[in-house]
């Protein structure tokens, strides 16, 4: 009989393969567990979750969580460095040992999937190792960890697979010498230099702690700034605060080549000015180049021809509002989707969908809402932003119709700095109408990230800048200037 872990929590106990489900879900990521868990710890559905690496998924294993910890580090690296204008003689002469931490953030790691597995079976979740595909709508092949197969059928499907680093460009001679975000989390010991190519979230993160932790940081971008999703404020602020604090720049650039020195296994990396197309320069000597271009959907190979589910023209899974794919009883969310990739919308999307799908009536129009998704980069400073920025806001309300409200100062907790040791924080909420409803709230500076989730709530709920106003000020703190601009 085809065996596998079962309602199953170390150790592991193991039972047959059911042959028949309510719900199978592929992917054991955020959204996959976050559907499976309401739809079985909840309503009681039968469930089946189809993991074929570790469970937690993306988040868990090489994102947020070891990416939260690793800037954590970087924080106190930071904190450590600052000490000193606080009166505290701090000694800065022992390096930070990344081979210790690592080995505890990959043991937390390891807990947490350990976590996830127990939270399986607490709420009676069929647990099955291996990879799924598709073979037609109603019918899941499974391929085990030992290479057999097993099929699964099932009344409803959601596929939760997420998605993988965009792999670099083919026509760059060398790319392959690179690492890519998962690699990140396998490096052992403390880089002396490395090489970022990327300008979203990934790349100005993991720029930001390497340089804070004291390595040689190179970050190549095709522009003249980052983030360039985010508000100009932002965009600039802290493009140019990167700058300061000595992260190399490499604005405006495209590589040509990278080498790989076969003796030491260090890299270099030519790059020429993408605007005059001359003037080839190079940098030597770096340990890892990490491409951080984007992440691609993993929607190759799991039979979503075979089941009929259609694709974007990004290969992304086509899904409305509820979740629903081009097949009736096949859903999908995520990543795999390309909307709003986070997790908590991962989460909240698979929580709405099994509370629509096993909820009753009472559940019966549950989805997510996309608008107004906050949303924080793990930068230096960190970045909070919800809703519009300045130009979406101008492009849909009118600039006559909009009203801006910035503020740029340095935090108190500054106050006993010196100068290159203070950081900027700059605010912007951007209100549209007469009644001056916040439609965009951007943030960067010392506990961003932090604040963002409370603005947030107000900004769901439509708060008004004479809402904001109303709220009595905390004093003293940075949040307060959000709600005594003028
Ligand atoms: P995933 O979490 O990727 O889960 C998909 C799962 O499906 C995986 O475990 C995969 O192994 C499995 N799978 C794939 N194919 C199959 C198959 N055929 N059969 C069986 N299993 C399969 N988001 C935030 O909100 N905050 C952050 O700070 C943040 N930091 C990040 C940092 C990094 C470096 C990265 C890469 C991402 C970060 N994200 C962050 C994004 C977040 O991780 C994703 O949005 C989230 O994990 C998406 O969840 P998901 O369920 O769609 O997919
Ligand atoms: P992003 O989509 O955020 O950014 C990738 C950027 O890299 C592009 O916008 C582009 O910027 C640049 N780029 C693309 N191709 C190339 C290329 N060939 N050469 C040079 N630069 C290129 O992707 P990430 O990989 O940073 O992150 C993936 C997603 O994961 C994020 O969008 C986010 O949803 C999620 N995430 C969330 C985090 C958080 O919540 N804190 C943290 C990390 C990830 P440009 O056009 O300016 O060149």
């Amino acid at each position: 009989a085809i065996l596998s872990r079962h309602f199953s929590s170390t150790p592991h106990i193991m039972a047959p393969i059911s042959k028949e489900t309510d719900f199978l879900v592929i992917g054991g990521g955020s959204g996959g567990l976050g559907a499976a868990r309401m739809a079985s710890g909840k309503f009681g559905a039968k469930a089946m979750i189809v993991e074929g690496s570790r469970l937690g998924g993306t988040c868990v294993n090489v994102g947020c969580v070891p990416k939260k910890v690793t800037f954590n580090a970087a924080a106190i690296a930071e904190t450590i460095h600052q000490a000193k204008d606080y009166g505290f003689s701090v000694k800065e002469t022992a390096p930070f040992d990344w081979a210790s931490f690592k080995a505890k953030r990959d043991a937390y790691i390891k807990r947490l999937n350990g976590i996830y597995e127990r939270n399986l079976s607490n709420d009676k979740i069929e647990y099955v190792h291996g990879w799924a595909k598709l073979l037609n709508k109603n019918e899941v092949e499974i391929t085990l960890d030992d290479g057999t197969k097993t099929t699964v059928r099932a009344n409803k499907i959601l596929i939760a697979v997420g998605g993988e680093p965009t792999a670099p460009p083919a026509n760059i001679p060398g790319s392959e010498y690179g690492i890519n975000s998962d690699g990140f989390f396998d490096i052992a010991e403390t880089p002396k230099k490395v090489a970022l190519v990327g300008a979203g979230y990934i790349a100005v993160e993991f720029a930001g702690m390497f340089n804070a932790l004291g390595v040689e940081t190179h970050l190549f971008i095709r522009h003249n700034t980052f983030l360039r999703h985010f508000d100009p404020m932002i965009q600039e602020g802290v493009t140019a605060e990167y700058e300061r604090l000595g992260v190399k720049l490499h604005k405006e650039s495209v590589k040509t080549k990278i080498e790989k020195d076969p003796a030491t296994g260090k890299l270099t990396i030519y790059y020429k000015d993408s605007t005059t197309g001359e003037s080839v320069s190079k940098v030597e000597d770096v340990d890892h180049l990490i491409w951080a271009i984007g992440r691609t959907p993993l929607t190759k190979n799991i039979g979503l021809e075979a089941a009929g589910v259609k694709l974007d023209e990004r290969g992304y899974i086509v899904a409305d509002e509820y979740q629903n794919t081009s097949v009736d009883n096949i859903f999908a969310l995520g990543d795999v989707c390309g909307k709003v990739e986070l997790t908590p919308v991962a989460i909240a999307a698979g929580r709405r969908l099994a509370e629509r799908l096993y909820g009753g009536a009472q559940f019966s129009a549950a989805r997510i809402d996309y608008n107004n998704v906050p949303s924080v980069v793990f930068a230096h400073p960190e970045v909070g932003s919800i809703g519009l920025t300045e130009p979406e806001a101008v492009a849909k309300y009118g600039a006559e119709n909009i009203k801006v409200y910035k503020t740029s100062f340095t935090a108190m907790y500054y106050a006993m700095m010196d100068p290159a040791d203070k950081g900027p924080t700059k605010y912007k909420v951007i209100c549209a109408g007469p009644e001056e409803r916040v439609v965009g709230l951007h943030i960067m500076g010392l506990g961003s990230g932090e604040m963002l989730q409370g603005f947030g709530v107000a900004v769901k709920m439509g708060a008004t800048k004479k809402d904001l106003d109303s709220c009595i000020a905390i004093h003293p703190t940075s949040a307060e200037e959000l709600v005594t601009l003028k």
